[in-house]
């Protein structure tokens, strides 16, 4: 298609997971023109376990009816302890990402953005990007929010280095008492971890390793053993798996952006990417609103991502001490102050 012929924005935003959706609900009264393009034909399916903390609460006043579980305490596992972390108030969430997803397109105004499903970008060009292979469409301004197989990333030749697999299944149970659980176990998923999170009629219960350490055949080997092990009844579960990226390098490419885990911005030691999505897609909307737009909150955010990714570094390094890392850190919880510590600075 001639360049003339073809349809132009100010912004177009690829995916629209979390990050996607919170960048044009930003821009969307904001009088340019967006186009939002999904691959998918639904928006808001996506294998995860759903877990948010207080921080996302910080973003979004999301309804508490479309909560699917809460909690103010949590089994925290490791080889030789079992330490339940207690606090005042409630710190961890569920949330269903289908209803999310629902949830923040609803927020859009239409008016100015405008939103295709099951359009999948094939090609990126320094002024346009092909859709389908067939029809073309030219911006001002790129935003990758494609997740962690990025193309738009791929195009800016960015490297993925970093990630974790992480895989899980989800259980049907309609069962009210069981906890939510976080399992530091060594000899099981090296620096990862594996995590019982209740839903309303489901239980995820999964792990995220890094492949690098922990060939996939053997950590899903690891994995179901200690599913066996808790005496889940995996029958009737549906099995998944998907990477996450952790690996950042950039969010501003001249006007080109990455956000969510296109660009790596997922915390490497808690896999928690629903928040990081949504804080980075805000962001570089109000970057593209106003050039001078402070960086306070981005670099927030960096800021937390590089603690989480050093203590990842130490774990890796750590190699026989892993594991007695795991039960000190247990052991040090029984101290009131560093274990509000912890529960803050993971949930805000
Ligand atoms: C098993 C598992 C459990 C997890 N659990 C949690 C958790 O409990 N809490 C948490 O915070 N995070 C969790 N995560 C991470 C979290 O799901 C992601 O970090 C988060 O979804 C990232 O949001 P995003 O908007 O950046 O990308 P995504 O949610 O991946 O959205 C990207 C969108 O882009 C679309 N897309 C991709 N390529 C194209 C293309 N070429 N053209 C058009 N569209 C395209 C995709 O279809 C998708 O809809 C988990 C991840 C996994 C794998």
């Amino acid at each position: 298609m001639k360049p003339a012929q073809r349809k132009h924005f100010d912004v177009i935003i690829v995916g629209a997971g979390p990050a996607g959706l919170r960048c044009a609900e930003i821009l969307s009264p904001s009088g340019l023109k967006v186009l939002l393009l999904e691959k998918k034909q639904h928006i808001g399916q996506r294998i995860c376990a759903g877990g948010v903390t207080r921080k996302f609460f910080k973003i979004y006043d999301f309804p508490p009816e479309l909560i699917e579980k809460t909690t103010n305490h949590t089994l925290l596992t490791s080889s030789r302890r079992h330490f339940n972390i207690h606090a005042g108030e409630d710190f961890l969430f569920t949330l269903n990402r289908e209803i999310l997803g629902q949830w923040q397109l609803a927020r859009i105004n239409r008016e100015n953005v405008e939103i295709q499903t099951g359009r999948q970008v094939t090609r990126i060009e320094k002024d346009f990007v092909e859709v389908d292979r067939t029809k073309t469409f030219g911006y001002n301004f790129l935003v990758g929010a494609d997740g962690p197989s990025s193309l738009v990333r791929r195009y800016l030749k960015i490297p993925a280095r970093h990630y974790i697999m992480a895989i899980q299944y989800k259980i049907p149970c309609r069962k009210n008492d069981v906890p939510f659980e976080v399992v530091l176990n060594a000899n099981y998923f090296h620096t990862g971890y594996a995590w019982v999170f209740p839903h309303k009629d489901y239980l995820s219960v999964g792990c995220g390793v890094d492949p690098h350490h922990l060939s996939p055949q053997k950590m899903k080997a690891n994995f179901h053993r200690w599913v066996k092990e808790k005496g889940f009844d995996i029958s009737q579960a549906a099995y998944e798996s998907f990477p996450i990226l952790y690996d950042y390098q950039g969010f501003r490419f001249n006007n080109i952006f990455l956000a969510g885990e296109a660009a790596g911005l997922t915390f490497g030691l808690s896999g928690e990417g629903i928040y990081t999505a949504l804080v980075s897609g805000e962001e570089i909307a109000r970057f593209i609103l106003n050039p001078a737009h402070p960086e306070q909150n981005m670099q927030a955010l960096l800021h937390h991502k590089r603690l989480q990714d050093r203590f990842l570094r130490l774990l890796h390094v750590a190699g026989p001490l892993r594991q007695p890392l795991f039960n000190f850190i247990l052991h040090l919880m029984d101290n009131k102050t560093f274990c509000r510590k912890v529960i803050h600075g993971f949930s805000g």
